[in-house]
């Protein structure tokens, strides 16, 4: 793993939102943070457990979740380091990204990189979808076709989705990995476009920013109406 690094910060009303990329797979991690509160969900740790966690320090932030939009290898990579060094931050993600965490030692030797393991589940979203981190109100929206389990992280006070590898800025993630499906990624994009208001931001898995009016309007994927 390479030490390609950059990070950024933005706040709303309420939450101070902080992006780490790290390492070679170029996945953006964030942090949310409760500001009255400082306690805090980690989305998608991937990167550099160590970095990650000076980081979480500078932000004197109290972790309470580590979640998953999915368990690929590069949204995980850190996952493990992260819940030994912070035990009382609870592994949360679906119960239908299991087989793809069974099938990580084959894209780990399909990327060449040392095989790692999610630690165990302590919440699963089928069961308990909705949840809170500090006074602020999670909604897990469960988006299969990049892989069976993923799922969008909707604060809707906060107008913020975190969207993983279900939607990009420009794009969608891909549906050829294991579990993936073309027909479930239509589905749930056309879910997307009836949940989330055109002034939600979208915090995707990997690249930049975008909200989802503007996506509507320039994503091609996302021009549907021959879906419907
Ligand atoms: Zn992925
Ligand atoms: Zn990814």
């Amino acid at each position: 793993m390479d030490t390609l690094h950059f990070k950024d910060e933005f706040e709303t009303q309420n939450v101070r939102v902080v992006r780490h990329c790290i390492g070679s797979f170029g996945v953006n991690t964030y942090f949310m943070i409760s500001k009255k509160t400082r306690e805090t969900a980690v989305i998608d740790p991937g990167g550099v457990a160590d970095a990650l966690l000076a980081a979480l320090k500078d932000e004197k932030a109290q972790v309470s979740r580590i979640l998953f939009t999915h368990t690929h290898i590069d949204h995980i990579y850190a996952a493990d380091e992260l819940k030994r060094a912070l035990p009382g931050a609870r592994i949360t993600y679906h119960i239908k990204d299991q087989p793809v965490i069974e099938s990580l030692p084959d894209m780990c030797r399909m990327f060449g990189v040392p095989c790692r393991t999610m630690p165990p589940m302590d919440c699963d979203l089928a069961k308990e979808p909705e949840f809170s981190v500090g006074e602020l109100q999670v909604r897990s929206i469960l988006t299969p076709g990049h892989t069976p389990g993923g799922v969008c992280f909707y604060i809707a006070e906060e107008k913020l989705c975190f969207t993983g590898d279900t939607l990009f800025k420009g794009s969608v993630g891909r549906t050829d990995f294991e579990g993936g499906s073309g027909f479930e990624l239509r589905k749930s994009l056309l879910h997307l476009l009836d949940v989330l208001p055109d002034d939600v931001q979208i915090l995707p898995g990997h690249g930049k920013y975008t909200a989802m009016g503007r996506e509507k309007d320039s994503n091609f994927y996302l021009k549907v109406d021959k879906w419907r």
